[in-house]
């Protein structure tokens, strides 16, 4: 069986010369580019677009990655138009403030539909039969390029390259595999028959500054000058992980992968090219390495569960009681609301309610709520 490639490069910086050099290296590692994408064939780029923040935030697909990519793709005589559809905001107006918009509008690269919704059938998934997308990428008419975002995820532990295409998904629909899928197994489960339906040509991770700690939003930016390229998204999670110094199977992603036939992340089924992950990985990468448990609680146990299971927890000083977590909390009655109606003090908790899909953490754009394991949890995970 011939082995999954990894491209993995070193990118000191979003200079964008220096960009372009890393990207064009890494490609030639792997053959070029012509080996995934036909000269000319129309290119979707599909950035990770999360939420309006600004690139030196680190959430989003940085401004001089996605430049580099489209002028490639670009002088290789494609069309390309780009596209996301964001937790929080229009594609639009995430792509302005991201720093996105002006870079596409120089190079005459247009924001498909990501907002238009259309049911796509994929009676092969093992999770989901169909799945509704976003017009651009139902329509199929482009090479889809995914571009993920190197940063720790609460319930995925990685958001990596699997992860970054449920943006495929559009609008609030997303919320509704929360809700539906609350256990991060079956929610990969569903991200992984996701990938095989849309089928990414290629993926493009942006590791020059990632986020560890408290992400995909709230966390802090650490420079990894790295850029990792593959046609194997399941691979290249693996090696962004192991840069991470997290054990590659911990995402809950990564085993239904290699299952479903995504790809692998086995260490002895990949092979590196470019740099080592030892030459690139920082001293410390702040992020919660625990592996996901799989078994959902029952009868007292299920009872326990909000004793044991990490939760959101609310700093009050830095909560401006925008009310982002409430609208977001995809539970019917929600499980972060205002108490009594009152908006003057930061929502509260109704943690028998809560699922732990960790959207209000994912999406409060102060980075006042942290995954805190409650004192039971510690003790049983201690023993
Ligand atoms: S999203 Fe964050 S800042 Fe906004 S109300 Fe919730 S905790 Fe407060
Ligand atoms: S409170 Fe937060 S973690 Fe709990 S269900 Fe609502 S959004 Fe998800």
């Amino acid at each position: 069986m011939s082995k999954s490639r990894v491209a993995l490069v070193r990118c000191e910086s979003y200079d964008a010369e220096v960009v372009e050099k890393a990207l064009a290296r890494g490609l030639a590692l792997l053959g070029g580019a012509a080996v995934f994408v036909r000269p000319g064939e129309p290119v979707l780029l599909k950035p990770n677009l999360l939420t309006p923040d600004p690139p030196e935030r680190c959430v989003t697909t940085h401004p001089a990655v996605f430049q580099a990519v489209a002028r490639l793709f670009q002088a290789a005589g494609s069309a390309v138009v780009y596209g996301d559809s964001p937790a929080v905001g229009s594609p639009a107006s995430v792509a302005k403030k991201a720093g996105l918009e002006a870079v596409a509008a120089e190079l005459g690269v247009t924001l498909a539909d990501f907002v238009t919704p259309v049911e796509v059938s994929f009676p092969a998934g093992r999770q989901n039969k169909k799945f509704i997308l976003a017009k651009a990428v139902a329509d199929n008419t482009h090479a889809l390029v995914n571009l993920p975002k190197m940063k720790t995820h609460g319930l995925m532990r990685a958001t990596g390259a699997v992860k970054n295409l449920f943006g495929c998904v559009p609008g609030l629909l997303k919320a509704e595999f929360h809700v539906k899928l609350p256990n991060a197994h079956p929610f990969a489960r569903m991200l992984v028959d996701l990938n095989l339906c849309v089928r990414p040509r290629l993926s493009i991770m942006d590791g020059v500054m990632a986020m560890q700690g408290n992400g995909p939003r709230s966390g802090t930016p650490l420079p990894v000058h790295a850029l990792l390229i593959s046609n194997d998204p399941v691979a290249l999670d693996a090696v962004v992980t192991r840069l991470m110094d997290m054990d590659p199977q911990v995402p809950p992603t990564a085993q239904y992968g290699r299952e479903s036939g995504l790809g692998t992340y086995l260490q002895e089924e990949i092979e590196i090219l470019g740099d080592t992950v030892e030459a690139l990985r920082p001293r410390r990468f702040k992020a919660n390495k625990l592996a996901v448990s799989e078994k959902e609680p029952k009868g007292s146990v299920k009872f326990l569960k909000q004793w044991l299971v990490p939760r959101p927890v609310i700093a009050r000083r830095r909560c401006t009681r925008c009310g982002t977590c409430v609208k977001m909390c995809p539970v019917s009655p929600k499980a972060v609301d205002w108490k009594a109606g009152d908006k003057s003090r930061p929502p509260v908790y109704t943690y028998d309610r809560c699922i732990r899909c960790y959207c209000c953490q994912e999406l409060c754009p102060e980075r006042a709520i942290k995954i805190r394991t409650p004192l039971l949890g510690r003790i049983v995970r201690r023993g």
